[in-house]
Parts: C-alpha cells; structure tokens; sequence
C-alpha cells in the first residue's frame, strides 16, 4: 500500500491495489476541493516543497493548493530562480531542502530517473512530478480517476492515447495504469513521434490516428514535446494538425460517449481544434480539479506512517 511507502516515483511500481487505494481516497477528497470549506488538519505540522526544474502551471500549482488545503508548510523553488543557476548539484540541492525538516519534496525534472536518484539520497518522502520522458505518476492517477467517475471503471475500455507518445512521460505512466486496471489502449503517431518497439509494454500501436481512435471510449491527446525533440520530427504544423489532430471528424469514429481528455497545455489548432476542446465531450476541465483531489491524496497517504509514528 502507498501509505507503507516513503515516494511516489512511477506509476510502473505500483500494484492495481495501490492505484484504487489513491483513487477512492481522491474521490473522497474532491468533495473537499469543490466545498467553500477546503480545510483539513491532515499535514497540520508538516512540511512539502515542490522543486521545479522544468516549466508547469497545473500541477505546481495544484501541488502547492492540495498542500495549503491539508494545513501544510509549503514552499517553492523554481530552478531558474535558484542556486541551481549558480551550478548547485541536485544532490546538494536535494541535501539543502532536506536538511530544513522537509518532509515532501516534489520534483519535476528534466531527466529521467532523476526523482528516484534524489530519493535515495534524502531523508524526506519524493513525489515525481514529471521525469524527462519517464514518467508522470500523478497526471495518470487524474487522468484514472476522470475515467472512473464517467466510466464506471477500467475494464474492457478502449483508450486511444495519441500523439507525441515518444517523448511522453504522461503517455508512459498512463500505459502502466490502464494496463494494470485492465483497460486495453492503442497509441498512435507520426511514425517520428512512436517508440520503436512500444507494443512490447501492452498496447497497440498504429501510424494512422484513426484506427486508434475507431471505438475508442476515451481519447488522451498529447502535446508535442517541442523542447525535448532534437530535430524537427514533422513538416509542419499545419500537416500534424491534418494528419493527426483530433477534430469533429476523427471523433465521431470514437464511441458515442467517448471522453476527450488532455494534459494540459494545449496547442489549440495543433494537437487539437477549439471546436472538440470545447464539446461536451471534452473532459479537460475536470482533469484540473481532479489534479488538485489526487495530490491531495497522494499526500496524504505518503505521510501516514510519519503521522502514526508521532502518536
Ligand atoms: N504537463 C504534462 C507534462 O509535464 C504534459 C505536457 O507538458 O505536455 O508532462
């Protein structure tokens, strides 16, 4: 169980027990996050700091928001604003945040593996908020729980992710969760854009976008990672936009009632058009709230077994 646990480094480590075990409390949490009374003692006398080394609006914020409403100290540090400038390691980083009785770090890095290298080496628990191309443990947890609550569940969907799925961490994490849950997923891309090889971890994959989404009962569409491509990987972006966005057309070969879902940011016109963005089928809005429900989650079962320990 989670709450036996010091990090939450992937999603690839946890059991189907574990998932339910965040996502039913994060059920629970939302009734929190949507009331006008968003307070509770939980992490009264603890202390979490998000340490950002890559860009983010949703999930630093919603991070920073789940610990306020939880009673936490927090705090955060952009490394850009940071002694990281002035070529501080991220073990002596690591160390200086550590050492101030931090009791969460959460981390975004650029690369992968660098959440679980910082939390072998310091004291406080670790939460992964997007390593490189690794993974992004608590974007799938949301994604899970929006699905939950419209689908009833996990098994026997069909969950088309589509994309840049080669330089997508949240593409990595959300293929081990469904996959553990017992949904099925097809992932689809530019033939630049998809790993080599990417059946082998549990999906189907496909080159043409429309043979993903054919029956599809939810769509995950997935930002291009301009600043991770090396080279340019498609022509441009008005072609990825025909090719592979996803507009009225390519939904209505999806499931009646299928979930559009995305990230966050969205490149309206590129990865997406406005007029699907905004449909009622576009779920992109409550991936926010649920962002904020299972962190506070996450949090919170992270931090039980220091809890206990003080009574
Ligand atoms: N916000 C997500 C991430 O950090 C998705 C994205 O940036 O495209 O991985």
């Amino acid at each position: 169980m989670l709450s036996e646990k010091k990090d939450l480094l992937g999603i690839k480590e946890l059991t189907a027990g574990e998932i339910s075990e965040i996502l039913d409390l994060a059920g629970e949490m939302k009734r929190v996050v949507l009331s006008n009374d968003k307070k509770l003692d939980t992490l009264k006398g603890l202390s979490v700091v998000t340490l950002f080394y890559e860009n983010s609006t949703r999930t630093r914020l919603s991070f920073e928001l789940a610990s306020k409403y939880m009673s936490a100290a927090s705090a955060n540090i952009a490394a850009s604003g940071s002694s990281v400038q002035k070529g501080e390691s991220l073990l002596d980083t690591g160390h200086t945040i550590d050492r101030m009785g931090t009791d969460i770090i959460i981390m975004r890095h650029q690369s992968s593996g660098a959440a679980s290298f910082l939390a072998k080496n310091v004291r406080a628990g670790v939460i992964n908020a997007g390593d490189g191309m690794n993974e992004h443990p608590t974007q799938a947890l949301l994604d899970a729980l929006t699905i939950k609550e419209h689908k009833g569940g996990f098994k026997g969907l069909r969950v088309a992710i589509i994309g840049d799925v080669l330089h997508s961490r949240v593409a990595r994490s959300n293929l081990y969760l469904l996959n553990k849950m017992g949904a099925s997923v097809a992932m689809a891309g530019p033939a630049t854009l998809m790993p080599k090889g990417v059946e082998a971890l549990g999906c189907e994959a496909y080159t043409d976008v429309d043979k993903a989404i054919a029956g599809a009962d939810v769509i995950i569409n997935l930002r291009i990672q301009l600043e991770r491509q090396k080279s340019a990987l498609f022509p441009t972006v008005r072609e990825y936009s025909a090719r592979f966005g996803l507009n009225e057309n390519r939904l209505a070969l999806a499931a009646p009632d299928a979930l559009v879902m995305h990230p966050g940011p969205v490149n309206r016109g590129v990865e997406m058009n406005s007029a699907v963005i905004d449909c009622e089928q576009s779920f992109i809005d409550e991936q926010v709230t649920n962002g904020v429900s299972v962190r506070m989650a996450v949090l919170d079962l992270l931090t039980r077994r220091k809890r206990n320990a003080a009574h």
